[in-house]
């Protein structure tokens, strides 16, 4: 059998793949079996924040893995405290819990909420109130959380304690908090499975208000737009909010499995013992590889995000076959005329690899990509729009 034929065999049909077996790969460029290369601007969905085989990263990981790779969270291993540090550093959050994956780190940030809610104001107080077309992963408790029906459908019930409201639409937030018993509003500054959909800067402000009038707790998603892809360490830093919680996961780990949940001053002592774990939360080699990511993502490099943002849009912008731009940084949404899976099929043919969300083309490449080839796979794409 072929690893296509056997993947199809045995492997869950969830996923429905590309005909690409990715074998190897360097920094932005990755190779199929037949050693045919591909410049990756999806980058396993802005996880390989530093492309593929980073040395940096990968140095971090093997030396910790001959240290040692696991060794559960009844004792202390050093990468563990040193990323929470850091993380708690560059952001002034104060504690942080590690999990697995986003949906993982959504669901503390959830836990968290409905306790500090529960103590603060009473047991009934435990609505979390999201918004439509978002996405905050796929466990029961997630998928209540994110804002699309099509992902609930052939799983209910679903956990309780759910509502979603317009993007945009601060009237319609205000009602909920006031007819809700609520813990919380949960957001992603860019709607990222969503379509790649910024929230405006206004209505940001008017969740803040929103929040700070109505004492509620502010969780920001930055599984997909966290760890530098929008052009600053998490995307709330453009708009100046105050999270209370902060979830990420992908572009943290650098490619090994990571989730954290990272909270603020009024819930850094909501969770005690007992009252959350995970058996490879915080697990040192992962910790180990995104130390050497985080360590990395300084102001040059941010500034590097930006201004490569810049190049993508003044390849894309008003170019045949396009009609937006969205996004920030390095997580860019195209729309475009031809249906945008039509486009990434066009793409992989010419060797570039992108996404999709909903009806866009998706981009997000490596933060360290560099501009000729970034130019070189942009210009391929603009190619395939027209
Ligand atoms: N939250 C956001 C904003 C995401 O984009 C995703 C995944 O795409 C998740 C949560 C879920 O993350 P994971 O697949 O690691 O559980």
């Amino acid at each position: 059998m072929t690893t296509q034929e056997r993947d199809k065999a045995y492997v869950a049909g969830t996923y429905n793949r590309f005909p690409l077996t990715v074998v190897s790969g360097k920094g932005s460029l990755v190779k199929d079996e037949k050693g045919r290369e591909y410049i990756d601007l999806g980058t396993g969905i802005a996880v390989n924040s530093f492309g593929v085989a980073d040395e940096v990263w990968q140095q971090a990981v093997t030396a910790q893995l001959g240290r040692v790779q696991h060794m559960s969270n009844l004792y202390y291993t050093e990468p563990c405290g040193k990323l929470a540090e850091l993380l708690c550093r560059r952001t002034g959050m104060k504690k942080v819990f590690f999990s697995n994956s986003g949906a993982e780190a959504n669901e503390c940030a959830i836990k968290t909420a409905r306790k500090w809610a529960a103590e603060q104001k009473g047991p009934e107080y435990a609505t979390i109130i999201t918004l439509k077309n978002s996405f905050h992963g796929r466990t029961i408790t997630t998928l209540a959380a994110t804002g699309q029906d099509h992902y609930h459908e052939l799983f209910q019930p679903l956990t309780p304690g759910f509502v979603s409201v317009t993007p945009g639409d601060a009237a319609e937030l205000e009602t909920a908090a006031e007819k809700y018993s609520c813990a919380a509003v949960m957001i992603e500054c860019i709607q990222g499975e969503g379509g790649v959909v910024p929230l405006p800067s206004e209505y940001l402000a008017a969740i803040r208000q929103v929040t700070e009038e109505r004492n509620l707790l502010l969780i920001v998603d930055e599984v997909q737009t966290g760890n530098g892809r929008t052009g600053d360490l998490y995307a709330y830093m453009h708009d100046g909010l105050k999270p209370d919680l902060v979830s990420t996961a992908k572009g943290l780990g650098g490619g090994l499995p990571l989730g954290a949940t990272l909270m603020g001053e009024r819930v850094e002592n909501v969770l005690g013992f007992g009252d959350h774990g995970s058996t490879f939360g915080g697990n040192p080699v992962c910790c180990a590889g995104a130390l050497s990511v985080l360590e990395r993502i300084d102001e040059p490099l941010l500034a590097e995000v930006r201004e490569k943002e810049k190049l993508i849009r003044h390849l894309l912008e008003g170019a045949p076959g396009i009609e937006t731009v969205s996004g920030r940084g390095l997580m860019i949404g195209v729309k475009t005329v031809r249906p945008a899976g039509e486009v990434v099929r066009a793409c992989m043919e010419r060797g570039v690899l992108c996404l999709t969300a909903k009806d866009r083309v998706r981009l997000l490449p490596a933060l360290n990509i560099p501009m000729e080839l970034l130019e070189k796979a942009v210009r391929i794409l603009r190619d395939a729009c027209a």
